[in-house]
């Protein structure tokens, strides 16, 4: 699939718009979706209007209602059916619908966007501070409830996902009520899943386009009308882009563009769409404290941690340990039988950060040889630069991975299809094998573009395979488990 050449602009197709009919017919579409957006946009108000009560009847309703019994289904109790909403259709089809529609979620649907940027327009307006535009606030945001979700159960109990989502959003209010000026300071710097989203849709087919481009790549920018705050006219990356069409004007030579692409283009092009250490570094962290999150509740390893632990401090009179913490912070379900002590908090949280840092330690590692093997075998740039863009060839093993191993309860739903534990196991493993091969892909075209003649590629590609491997290896119990 080809988009509209880059230079070309949507009032100038190019030669390879008109090259065949199938092109020609992709420009025609994308410019009537392009127009149907910008006829509508100021329609999306109402669409988020019906979302954040959606939001609200998901969250603020299950943990007013009596404890559902053990055979519950979502077609006889409300609260399973919220839950099974969350997990098992909202998590995991925000993050596969970046692959076709990039953010648009973030755009289009999102009550907590909209609900920051709708605080923002009555409130202080006040300049953004540097802690808050520090690149690493949206990760130790993203940390912080990745652990917090696990230690609260929040896959589990309504009161607990009203802790995080409700808690998410009254700081995405008070974020937008206090920051900025007609911004989305939250969705740029803090959103816990803004960055992973923004990670991810650098492999969607959607792209918006300046039509009057200015080299010098993507900066930040808070004049102009871009809610994220990106400079539009330097716009050469997806990631901070949310898919709100206002830079859209298709009766004007200014502004940007629609333009469609094969799914993972950005990606095998990397080098031109302002690759960066640090969003590797984040696709590392994440895939890793994710894989945490699952990995202490499936492997009979964290058990036998958690015994020798325990053992350890009550052995040093640390008596505390045993004594349960506050609610907000852990499982206080007493009618559920479950109440977590301070030693399942520390060892929850330590658990997925060792996890965190082993999984991040791998793939440096594979990926700093793929980097190294790459110059010697041909591929241009320093070894840093190399190192930057073949990180990216994980972004679909590790979006794949999240999606089975936290939005796994969609897999649930297949249940009602028929389909046994064994079908439902082979199309886990099947989407898997999918990311990985994708990744491998990307792998390749990576360093073709790094200019490693063909011959000689599979070299530097081996460690980038196993690198994809370890992450698989990691979420193999999500996907078949013990
Ligand atoms: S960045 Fe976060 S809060 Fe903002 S629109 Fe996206 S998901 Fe919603
Ligand atoms: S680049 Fe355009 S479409 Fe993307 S967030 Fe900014 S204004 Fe909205």
């Amino acid at each position: 699939m080809h988009g509209l050449n880059k230079e070309s602009g949507p009032h100038v197709p190019s030669g390879q718009a008109h090259d065949g009919d199938s092109r020609s017919r992709l420009w025609r579409i994308t410019r009537k979706i392009e127009t149907f957006f910008v006829t509508h946009r100021d329609k999306i108000v109402w669409v988020h209007t019906v979302t954040f009560l959606c939001f609200l009847a998901l969250i603020a309703v299950p943990p007013f209602l009596p404890d559902h019994t053990a055979n519950a289904t979502p077609f006889t109790d409300y609260a399973t059916f919220a839950n099974m909403v969350m997990w098992g259709v909202w998590f995991p089809l925000v993050f596969l619908s970046v692959i076709f529609t990039g953010r648009s979620w973030c755009g289009l649907l999102c009550p907590m966007g909209a609900a920051s940027e709708w605080a923002n327009k009555k409130g202080l307006r006040r300049a953004i501070p540097r802690w808050l535009s520090w690149p690493g606030t949206p990760i130790v945001s993203f940390l912080i409830i990745t652990i917090l979700g696990q230690t609260v159960g929040v896959r589990d109990y309504p009161q607990a996902i009203a802790e995080v989502f409700g808690g998410t959003m009254a700081a995405a209010i008070v974020i937008g009520f206090i920051y900025g000026r007609n911004k989305r300071a939250w969705c740029r710097h803090m959103c816990p899943i803004g960055l992973l989203l923004g990670v991810f849709s650098r492999l969607g087919a959607v792209h918006f386009v300046p039509k009057n481009k200015i080299p010098g790549g993507d900066v930040l920018s808070e004049k102009g009308l871009c809610p994220t705050m990106i400079d539009l006219k330097r716009k050469e990356e997806s990631r901070h882009c949310i898919e709100c069409f206002r830079c859209v004007a298709p009766q004007s030579r200014g502004g940007l563009f629609l333009r469609l692409r094969h799914p993972g283009e950005e990606i095998e092009t990397i080098r031109k769409h302002h690759p960066n250490l640090a969003e590797v570094w984040f696709l590392f962290i994440g895939t890793g404290i994710a894989a945490g999150g699952f990995l202490w509740l499936s492997l009979p390893l964290y058990n036998t941690l958690r015994q020798a632990v325990g053992e350890w401090f009550l052995g040093h009179g640390w008596y505390w340990i045993g004594t349960p913490g506050p609610a907000w912070l852990m499982v206080v379900q007493p009618q559920h039988r479950e109440v977590f002590m301070w030693l399942d908090f520390m060892m929850i949280a330590g658990f997925m950060l060792a996890c965190m840092v082993v999984l991040t330690a791998l793939l440096s590692l594979a990926t700093a040889v793929s980097a190294w093997l790459s110059g010697k075998v041909g591929g241009d740039l320093d070894l840093r630069k190399r190192f930057v863009e073949l990180g990216y060839q994980y972004t679909p093993v590790a979006m794949v991975s999240l999606v089975i191993g936290l939005g796994g309860k969609i897999f649930d739903l297949l249940k009602y299809t028929g389909l046994g534990d064994v079908g439902i196991g082979y199309a886990k493993g099947g989407l898997f094998v999918a990311g990985l091969l994708w990744s491998v892909w990307l792998g390749s075209k990576i360093l073709a573009a790094q200019k490693v003649p063909a011959a000689r590629r599979w070299l530097p590609l081996v460690p980038g395979v196993v690198g994809s491997l370890v992450v698989a290896v990691f979420w193999w119990p999500a996907i078949f488990p013990l």
